[in-house]
């Protein structure tokens, strides 16, 4: 597939975006660090998530087990890459207390939107049709890097000047 190494974000990307949104609902729940943490790994499981459905990103590499039939059954950047997904990690989380089913919720939802910003889109409407994305920028690519640079640089910023 043409698309196969360019529709990719790349994990670390993923994670540095979940772990923000992660920080961001510790301080809208106005939780102190140290109550923090179940929050931000729920937040960075859940960033990480939807790419279980592909056996060669870096999530779906560490879970082959399942990531490879969950690849055969649903195809790369289908149902775990849509809201109704973002549900299903909410309900599914719920295990874990509500505020961390939120962080996980948002994770995914953080997924979608970097995935968003790729050409090959996300089926964010799944089931209904069609893929949406919003910008064009390739895994990878320097854009994607200046990204991922931004983002470190914004958490260390938030956790310094909280
Ligand atoms: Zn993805």
């Amino acid at each position: 597939m043409e698309h196969e190494r360019s529709d990719k974000v790349l994990g670390r990307t993923h994670l540095g975006v979940g772990l923000i949104a992660g920080y961001g609902l510790c301080m809208a729940l106005g939780l102190p660090n140290a109550e923090a943490t179940p929050i931000m790994a729920g937040a960075a499981v859940g960033s990480l998530l939807p790419d279980i459905d592909h056996p060669e990103s870096s999530f779906g590499r560490k879970v082959r087990i399942i990531s490879i039939p969950i690849n055969h059954i649903l195809g790369h950047r289908g149902l775990t890459h849509s809201l109704v997904f973002v549900a299903i990690t909410y309900v599914c989380a719920l295990y874990f207390g509500s505020g961390v089913a939120l962080a996980a919720a948002l994770g995914v939802l953080t997924h979608l939107l970097l995935d968003m910003l790729n050409p090959s889109g996300v089926p964010l409407l799944y089931p209904v049709k069609g893929r949406l994305h919003l910008l064009e920028i390739k895994t990878g690519s320097q854009r994607e890097k200046l990204i991922f640079w931004l983002l470190l640089i914004i958490v260390i910023a938030l956790m310094v000047y909280r």
